[in-house]
């Protein structure tokens, strides 16, 4: 899938336009999805900073999907915005009871989005996470959890019947596959156990999107603007699935929450709060001030990248990420120096400065 760019992206756009790339390291302050550090590139175009932070595991096909989000941000900019706040959730780590307890208190959120089912830990870790979370919470606050796909159907069944005690908001990705996450909807609905099913995973890698509808798999689709190729794909993707969306972040630094912020505000109508408050998980940032809540919310506004001495990744690092763009970017190097010459200079002459 070399030619991703280029199928999808003009790119007389990208011809000269970019002024300047850098590649970011930052420290997160627990682990989170198995890793202690955030890397991306941040790409200044005329329309703005821009990220592009493909998970380092992640191959080209899929990485080339986040560039074209990258791209939009870069050249095109975002959508008009219809609120000028967006609600979100403090995002809970899988850390001990205790642990779990205060970061939602020092949150000031009002929602709280648990991880469980983390790999080596019991489902007694998940159980007194939450029952933490929703102590911190009081019993008007809103405790979602996230499995990741982890759970078996059967699994998924007890332990949301077992969970949805404590007063569950909805159970993000119970189970891997969208057939199983139907199943367990029609099991739940039998048992009468009202808990709603988001789809993530499911949405975002799974290439088909619209066979969460189909099979009635969900009640809420989570989305991502990386991962699914720009905030305006991301609004015409949220049409054609008719479901209520929750708007997520990637980990990304405060740049690529930015797009996840556009997104949360252009859409018609948003009724949940969005996960888009992971700035908070990292160590540091790449811009002065952090696109972090406030009273549960985040204001729409634009962010400023700060000098990188704080935050650069190492010469070595940025030349893996300038590489990888080179890869991912157009049908192969060369034609992306025919192509891109903007961008190529800008990569090969400023990237990790
Ligand atoms: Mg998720």
């Amino acid at each position: 899938m070399a030619a991703r760019l280029t199928e999808h992206t003009d790119p007389e756009l990208l011809d000269g336009r970019i002024r300047q790339t850098l590649v970011y390291s930052l420290p997160l302050r627990t682990r989170f999805r198995g890793i202690t550090v955030r890397e991306g590139m941040l790409i200044e175009g005329p329309a703005g900073w821009a990220e592009w932070s493909p998970f380092l595991e992640y191959r080209h096909a899929e990485a080339g999907v986040w560039w074209q989000a990258c791209v939009e941000a870069a050249l095109i900019g975002f959508p008009a915005q219809v609120r000028d706040r967006v609600p979100v959730n403090v995002t809970v780590p899988a850390v001990g009871p205790q642990a779990a307890w205060q970061v939602v208190a020092a949150s000031g959120c009002r929602t709280a989005k648990v991880k469980v089912a983390e790999s080596g830990q019991d489902f007694a870790a998940d159980l007194a996470r939450v029952e933490a979370v929703r102590d911190a919470l009081g019993p008007a606050g809103k405790v979602r959890v996230d499995v990741n796909g982890r759970w078996s159907v059967d699994e998924a069944f007890n332990r949301l019947r077992e969970l949805s005690r404590l007063g569950l908001e909805y159970a993000e990705q119970p189970c891997a596959g969208v057939e199983e996450l139907a199943e367990l909807r029609r099991r739940l609905a039998r048992a009468g156990l009202d808990v709603l099913i988001a789809a993530d995973e499911s949405i975002r890698r799974s290439g088909d999107p619209e066979r969460v509808v189909a099979a009635q798999a969900a009640d809420i689709a989570v989305l991502k603007v990386q991962p699914l190729g720009g905030v305006r794909r991301c609004l015409e993707l949220a049409e054609r699935l008719g479901l209520p969306v929750v708007v997520s972040s990637a980990l990304e630094s405060s740049v690529g929450l930015r797009a996840g912020i556009a997104l949360a505000a252009a859409l018609p109508e948003l009724p949940y709060a969005c996960g888009l408050n992971t700035a908070a998980l990292l160590a540091k940032d790449v811009v002065a001030s952090p696109l972090i809540a406030a009273g549960g919310e985040i204001a729409v506004r634009e962010v400023e990248v700060t000098d990188t001495g704080d935050w650069a990744a190492s010469p070595e690092r940025a030349a893996w990420w300038d590489s990888r763009l080179l890869e991912v970017d157009g049908a192969s190097v060369d034609a992306a120096s025919e192509s891109l010459p903007g961008f190529s200079a800008a990569s090969s002459g400023r990237i990790g400065q």
